[in-house]
Order: C-alpha cells, then structure tokens, then sequence
C-alpha cells in the first residue's frame, strides 16, 4: 500500500456508489488498497430490480440472489424458451454487504471535476460545511453513472401481489400484442415517431409475488413515455387476466442505450478510469451492464494495485480489452439497425433472433460469446431472418458502414479463408 502524504490521500478514489462504483471499491479493499468512495449519498438505496443471465455472474453470492429462474419465456409472434439460467439479484442485500465491507471508506460529496497532482490525481468536490474540499489519490475510478444519450430504453414497472397465482412462467420479453391490447404492429411504428411496439418484462418471486415490467427497447428521449407504458401495462395485465391485490413498488425505469464512455483527459488516463455505465458498458441491445461491472471489477482491480504499487498498468485495457472493444462495435451495429426498424420489422426481428440456438442467443443478451461467435451469431440471424429484416440490416450497413464491415465483412474473410 503507498504511504497516506495527505489527510485526505488515499491509493484509490471510486467516484459513484451504485452497483459499478461498489464492487470495484470493494475489489480494491479485498486487496488491501485504501480505497474511499465518494457520492452525494454513499447509502441512498438503490431502487431498483437489477437481473442477469447467470453466466454474466459467475461466481454471485447465493444470499445475492432473490430469484433463479432455468429458462426464460421469450416471443414475437410465437413464444418459445431460452433454456439458460437467469438470476435477479437481491439488491438490497448485495448493496448492504457491499456498503459493509466498504464501511469508513465512505464520503458524502459530489465531485465536480479532477487534476493532475504531484503524486496522483486530486478530485475537487461542491463545498460542504465539515467535509474535504479535495481529495487525492494515486488513482481515480470514474463510476458515476452513464452520460445522457439520444435513444433510451424505458420501462414502468409494477412489483405486486396477485389474487391467484402466476402459472405462466418468466418472461424475458413477450411482444405479443393478443396480451398487451396495443395497437397491431404497423409500419407506421418507429419511423414517424410513435411509440414502438412494447414488451412485457416478468419476473415471478413466488407463485402470487410478480414483477410485471412494460419496456420500450429504444425510444424517444422525452420522459412522456412513461404514464404511455404505465397505460399499457394495465392493459396488459387484463389481458393476461391477472388481478393485482396490492402494488409493493412502481419502478421507472430509464436507460440511455446509446451513452459512450464519461471523456478522460489525455494528462489523466494513465491514473483515471471509467467504470461501469460510466464507462459505456451499457449493452446497446438490452440496457443491461452489472454483468460487464461484475466481471471486470477484479481485473481493474488488479490494474490498479499494480499501478499503486508503481508498476506500468494499463488500466483503461483492464476495463476495456480489445476483444470486448471488438464485440461492442457489432453491439453498437445491431442496436442501430434495430432502432430503425418499423413495428412490423422489429417484432419479425425478434422471431428471427429467438430462432437462434439458446446458446447464441443468451450469449449475444449476456455478452459471453468470444468476438468470432458473436460475428457467426449474427451471420446465423441474417441468414435465418425474413426479407423484411435482411433489408433493414442492410439499410443499417448503408448507414454505419465501419460496424457492417467489422461484423460482415471479417465473417467473409474468415469463410474464404
Ligand atoms: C430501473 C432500472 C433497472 C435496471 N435493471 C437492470 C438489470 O436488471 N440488469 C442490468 O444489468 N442493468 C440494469 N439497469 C442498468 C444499470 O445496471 C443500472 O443503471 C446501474 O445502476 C448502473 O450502475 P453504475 O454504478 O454504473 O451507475 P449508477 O447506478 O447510475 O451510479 C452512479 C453513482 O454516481 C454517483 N454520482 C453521480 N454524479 C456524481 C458526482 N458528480 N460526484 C460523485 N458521485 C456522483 C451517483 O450518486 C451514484 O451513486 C437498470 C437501470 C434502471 C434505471
């Protein structure tokens, strides 16, 4: 551990203590780093359902998981399952023991900016009566949260209680209008602007405890969505036949799907570095990232001991290596082609994308496949896809060429090769 030359010097600074900030503050203090977390309020809870594939989280605590599910429900038109487990995590549990093991490294403070010092990086915080007004560090993890984008992901939810019980299993999307009483899919949808269509998100905790989620994958930016997927919702749930006998938690959900990584300064990067959403690991497809957040904490972790300890590191390469840079520019290609589709392409889309084995499909959702599998998913998609969607990759190929070639054209070359 380097020396404390300052009162308020520490090896580590994790600016944010949401999910990312935490778990990368506590793989730093597993280390033995001095790590001090700073956000406006280090305890406020987190409301939130936070849910994954359980191969995005190798390794989870048990006593972090509130749901396990074998297989999740998925449809288009036509339903099917995606065989492959998939957890929600215990939120409030896994905050509480990470909030526990970080207990005294935390700081009530809002960070508005950061410099170079002599030995590190010096964060400057919005004067507080009693509090530090800077903060130094030999290193700085940027975990505050994503940066605005142009298409958000938005979701009402509804944690309740049912008069009988769920029979029908969890669903990670149901698009079916027949449940929802949405208007029929169209080719009006996304192009001029109305909403496209929504899916129903559902987690069932125990046979009457359900979570009921209306999502938009990628829509406007405009907060008006929202009374719009609660109307829906209630909608839905008629049409399921379900009868809610009380409502535990409303969540408003919004994600920005685009957002890129919060800018370092060039003097900085070889001692700042971003982190979870903050550093753009939002899946541009499904708006998901404490499965990236999980995964790379350890290995930034290590990155920055070695940096503490004054050995070269390359901490951005940590968060970052090029085969996971590789894999989120087809990320990025997919979700644009997808925005752009019509009600119609959309829903034919995802019948064509559950077609694909489970193994591609949850691995495309979870980010697990390696850069090559994931080029051979979406081949296998092109193929298997309808006229309707071909033509929409296409359009989406015309306009990010660079993502088309790096997802198709690589593909070609390999086959040729
Ligand atoms: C309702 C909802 C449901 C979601 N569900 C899932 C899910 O099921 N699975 C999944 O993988 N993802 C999900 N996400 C997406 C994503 O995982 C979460 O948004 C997650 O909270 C992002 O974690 P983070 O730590 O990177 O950022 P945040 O949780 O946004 O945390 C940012 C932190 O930075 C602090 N901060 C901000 N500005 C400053 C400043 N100037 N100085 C100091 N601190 C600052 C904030 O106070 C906060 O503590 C969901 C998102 C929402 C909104």
């Amino acid at each position: 551990m380097s020396e404390n030359s300052h009162p308020h010097r520490a090896d580590v600074l994790v600016l944010g203590a949401g999910p990312a900030g935490l778990l990368a503050a506590a793989a730093c203090h597993r280390r033995g780093l001095d790590v001090r977390v700073i956000a406006p309020e280090p305890a406020a809870p987190w409301d939130k359902q936070l849910s994954a594939w359980e191969q995005e989280l190798p390794g989870i605590p048990s006593t972090w998981v509130r749901g396990r599910w074998p297989g999740m429900r998925v449809a288009g038109t036509t339903a099917t399952t995606l065989a492959a487990p998939y957890l929600a995590v215990d939120v409030p549990t896994m905050q509480a023991d990470l909030l526990e093991s970080l207990q005294g490294s935390l700081v009530a403070g809002h960070v508005e900016g950061l410099s170079h010092s002599d030995d590190g990086v010096a964060a400057r915080l919005r004067p507080r009566l009693g509090a530090p007004d800077v903060i130094g560090a030999a290193v700085v993890v940027d975990a505050r949260g994503a940066l605005p984008g142009r298409y958000w992901q938005s979701a009402v939810g509804l944690d309740v209680s049912l008069e009988a019980p769920w029979t029908r299993g969890p669903w990670l999307m149901d698009f079916r209008p027949a449940f929802s009483r949405q208007p029929r899919p169209s080719s009006a949808g996304a192009r001029e602007g109305a909403m496209s269509p929504t899916f129903c998100y559902v987690l069932p905790f125990t046979e009457r405890r359900v979570l009921f989620e209306e999502t938009v994958l990628m829509g406007p930016e405009s907060e008006a969505v929202l009374p719009q997927l609660e109307a829906r919702l209630r909608a839905r749930l008629a049409g399921y036949g379900v009868r809610v006998s009380e409502v535990h938690r409303v969540e408003r959900c919004r994600i920005p799907m685009d957002s890129v990584a919060r800018p370092v300064p060039p003097a900085l990067r070889d001692r700042v570095v971003t982190f979870g959403a903050a550093a753009g690991f939002t899946h541009p497809a499904t708006g998901y990232q404490l499965g990236l957040s999980w995964r790379r904490a350890e290995p930034l972790a290590d990155a920055i001991q070695s940096t503490v300890d004054g050995r070269a590191a390359p901490l951005s390469a940590s968060v970052w290596p090029d085969e996971a840079l590789a894999a989120h520019a087809l990320y990025r290609f997919g979700a644009g082609a997808v925005r752009s589709m019509d009600s119609a392409s959309l829903v034919a889309f995802f019948d064509a994308f559950f077609g694909l084995t489970t193994e591609d499909a949850v691995g495309y959702l979870a980010r697990t496949l390696s850069t090559n599998d994931l080029r051979r998913a979406m081949w296998a998609l092109f193929r298997r896809a309808g006229w309707r969607t071909r033509l929409e990759l296409q359009r989406a190929a015309v306009r990010d060429p660079l993502g088309a070639l790096r997802g198709v054209f690589d593909n070609l070359m390999e086959q040729a090769a």
